[in-house]
């Protein structure tokens, strides 16, 4: 694919013949805010720090008494569905192809009455919980369901277009020589996956679990070394157009300072695969994956980066790792703006492993990715100790930088 330096991915829009439209994006900043914490997986409200009033939509002062002291909280989401309706109309383009479309307004036990999509399972009177999740823009998007009964995330057509349920998708893993690209065969396997890509530098060579992937139905190895651009290249005219899931697990952490031997030569080589690995990789695949998102009913699809929690803070005994992986990150952040609106979620993963991986640590990682697959979040976090580094890191990181130096 050879685009304009200038040129980002074609999104939907009236010129793009017959793939579906994009929500409008959000604009303010209460919207990014909304957004941001939906992307976790959290509903946030705000609330004023001199009265306790909560209110939503998001004001600029509080309408009890007026301070402009106001906190976002994160609620649990849990209230009363007072009214529901079904729209048959609509003058936007992109629900439109949505309708019939139920809609709902719930009164939180915190006070404030929030519009929702309403899942199947939800009617008039009902005790419901809202949950927050990200559209196809970027918006934060609501949706409530009973109470009283589980209801499968998977199992409704507009839940489908905010998540990405490894049933029936076709899925291309970037490193399964590791056991954490063999855990994350296993997970879309079990739960689902039409078609799994084993992706490896070279599927002649024997590595750990190689026999247990070969017997796996609908599983094929696949040659993809990502230090090639050709090699990337010739898998994604391959499979490309066919992919629902990428999941790219080539991210690994090395102990090692900036000062000590061998840390240019290391870097080098880690860099060909964890940062240009990770363009060669977007640069194949994303616009096929962006086709098949957008072109086919209201179905997303997903890309997953794996990273250390490190790729958000610098810790000098793994300082030059760490570097690359925040590049990459960085990347990710680019790839996120570039999916947008396209219909493919991008989905970070961080976890807290040291570099020494074991399949009972590859197996959580694994069952979080899914988690957040089945739940449409953008963001993840697996372990006590990235979840404590990644809250600190939200709350001040210039704080959690030096806190680090000292372990
Ligand atoms: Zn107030």
């Amino acid at each position: 694919m050879v685009r304009d330096r200038n040129s980002r991915l074609k999104g939907p829009g009236p010129c793009s013949g017959s793939v579906t439209p994009a929500p409008p994006r959000p604009s303010s900043h209460a919207a990014f805010v909304l957004a941001a914490y939906a992307a976790e997986g959290s509903l946030v409200l705000q609330h004023c720090d001199e009265c306790g009033a909560v209110m939503y939509p998001p004001r600029e002062i509080c309408p009890a008494c007026l301070s402009d002291g106001l906190s976002w909280r994160a609620e649990n989401g849990d209230g009363v569905l007072i009214a529901e309706t079904t729209l048959y109309s609509s003058t936007s383009a992109y629900f439109r192809e949505r309708l019939p479309l139920r809609v709902g307004a719930i009164r939180l036990d915190v006070g404030p009455v929030i519009a929702a999509h309403l899942r199947m399972n939800a009617h008039a009177g009902d005790r419901v919980r809202v949950t927050a999740v990200t559209d196809r823009s970027g918006n934060a998007a609501f949706i409530a369901s009973a109470q009283r009964e589980r209801c499968d995330m998977g199992e409704e057509t507009l839940i489908e277009e905010f998540i990405c349920h490894p049933r029936n998708r076709n899925v291309l893993i970037t490193n399964v020589s590791t056991p954490t690209g063999l855990a994350m065969v296993k997970s879309m396997r079990d739960h689902g996956a039409r078609q799994i890509y084993a992706g490896c530098a070279d599927p002649s060579i024997e590595f750990a679990g190689k026999n247990v992937l070969t017997e796996m139905q609908g599983v094929s190895l696949a040659a993809l070394d990502l230090r090639s651009s050709s090699s990337v290249a010739t898998l994604a005219r391959q499979i490309g157009h066919e992919l629902d899931i990428l999941i790219n697990t080539s991210h690994s952490l090395r102990h090692g300072s900036i000062t000590c031997a061998g840390s240019y030569e290391a870097a080098r080589s880690d860099a060909e695969i964890e940062i240009f690995g990770l363009m060669r990789l977007f640069e194949a695949f994303a616009e096929p994956m962006r086709v098949k998102a957008s072109g086919v009913g209201l179905t997303s699809g997903a890309w997953v980066n794996i990273f250390s929690i490190y790729a958000l803070a610098n810790a000098p005994s793994c300082g030059v790792s760490a570097a690359l992986q925040a590049g990459a990150f960085s990347l990710s952040q680019s790839m996120r703006a570039e999916f947008a609106g396209c219909g493919v979620k991008l989905l970070n993963v961080f976890h807290d492993n040291d570099g020494a991986e074991d399949s009972r640590w590859s197996s959580a990682v694994a069952a979080a990715t899914l988690d957040g697959l089945c739940r449409g979040l953008e963001t993840v976090v697996v372990g006590v100790r990235a979840r404590d580094i990644y809250k600190r890191w939200r709350e001040d990181p210039s704080v959690l930088e030096r806190e680090l130096v000292e372990q």
